[in-house]
């Protein structure tokens, strides 16, 4: 048995899923004339309660349009330290919009309203980059799938309105911190300039990702994407699988947790493990004892047919999903209370 606990990226679209793809009604959606995609970015909007919605093609190029578009080159924006838009996009920030990050160690990828207050540059002197954005992750990647506190986001959101900095919002996880707080995605809607949110993590879709703002910021966000050649074609076979999955997957992101959850508490037990992340999604993060190497941990397990990947020095991430059934996760709990390391 192949047990892949990778990412949460590696799913086959479902039966229902390949069926509404099969369906579509495409057309070009350079020419906006692409009726499934219009209609999943009219969808996607209202249930933010947000003016506009633009589908991409990866959460990456979301955010680094949104980036791109709340920035000048010479600006700085305020992330964590773990954020995926500093550690994973590929150098996207300086790259593609000229801009520096100021980092912030905050609580597993959390930052909170007086450390961004603290992180701001003075507007007036003129020697520092001038900080023009704040990125928040939720759920956060590195830091094992934590959520923030809607109140503590409101609280950072006084501080950018006080000091006319646009707050984004990196949600590729997003629909999995919804479903575990039960937040309101309007009351996001309200607060964030820009969202994106991914497709094809928890909601199990091959591609597929959106980000969504104002009228006026997704029509710069078009040309934008058009720059980094994100604009598609036939893409209604894509949004299709959204619209499917949005409508049936988002429930079931309760069972990846649910055995996330119970994955932490059987790693709790093992002598061999020194460290595990409180899990409140779908992630799991956690380290061996000092002395023992994560690529044999991780090779041993291969030998059972378990695929996990390291996160960063010392850090083991295991990331339950849709195809990951209840089979496999019985086999995976009786390899790890079998095995000896
Ligand atoms: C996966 C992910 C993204 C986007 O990744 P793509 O592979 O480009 O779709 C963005 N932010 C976070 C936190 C992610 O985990």
């Amino acid at each position: 048995m192949e047990i892949n606990l990778i990412s949460d990226t590696v799913t086959r679209p479902s039966e229902g899923m390949l069926q509404a793809m099969l369906v579509a009604q495409v057309g070009d959606d350079v020419f906006k004339e692409d009726h499934a995609v219009n209609q999943l970015e009219e969808t996607v909007a209202a249930l933010f309660g947000m003016e506009k919605a633009l589908f991409f093609p990866s959460g990456t190029m979301a955010n680094q349009t949104a980036i791109k578009l709340h920035t000048q080159p010479g600006d700085q924006l305020i992330c964590d330290h773990y954020a995926h838009v500093y550690n994973y996009e590929g150098g996207g920030v300086s790259f593609n919009s000229g801009v520096s990050c100021k980092l912030i160690e905050g609580d597993r990828g959390r930052i909170n309203a007086s450390q961004v207050l603290a992180s701001i540059n003075p507007p007036d002197f003129y020697h520092s980059p001038k900080t023009r954005l704040v990125c928040l992750e939720n759920t956060t990647n590195k830091g094992g799938g934590a959520c923030y506190d809607f109140e503590e986001i409101k609280k950072i959101k006084e501080v950018c309105l006080e000091h006319d900095l646009s707050l984004h919002l990196d949600g590729a996880r997003l629909w999995n911190a919804l479903e575990a707080t039960n937040d309101d995605p309007v009351a996001y809607g309200h607060i964030f300039d820009t969202i994106s949110v991914c497709f094809s993590k928890g909601l199990g879709c091959p591609v597929g990702s959106m980000l969504i703002g104002s009228e006026k910021a997704m029509e710069s966000a078009l040309r934008i994407r058009k720059v980094l050649g994100g604009g598609m074609r036939q893409a209604g076979y894509l949004a299709a699988a959204a619209s499917y999955a949005l409508e049936h997957h988002r429930k079931p992101l309760v069972e990846d947790h649910k055995k996330a959850k119970e994955i932490e508490h059987v790693l709790q037990g093992l002598e061999f493990v020194s460290k595990v992340e409180s899990v409140s999604t779908n992630i799991v993060i956690f380290s061996l004892n000092e002395g023992l190497d994560d690529n044999q941990f991780i090779a041993n397990l291969a030998t059972h047919g378990v695929r996990l990947i390291q996160l960063g020095k010392g850090k083991i991430r295991i990331v339950t999903h849709r195809d990951y059934t209840l089979e496999h996760h019985n086999h995976f709990i009786r390899i790890l209370k079998s095995i000896s390391f």
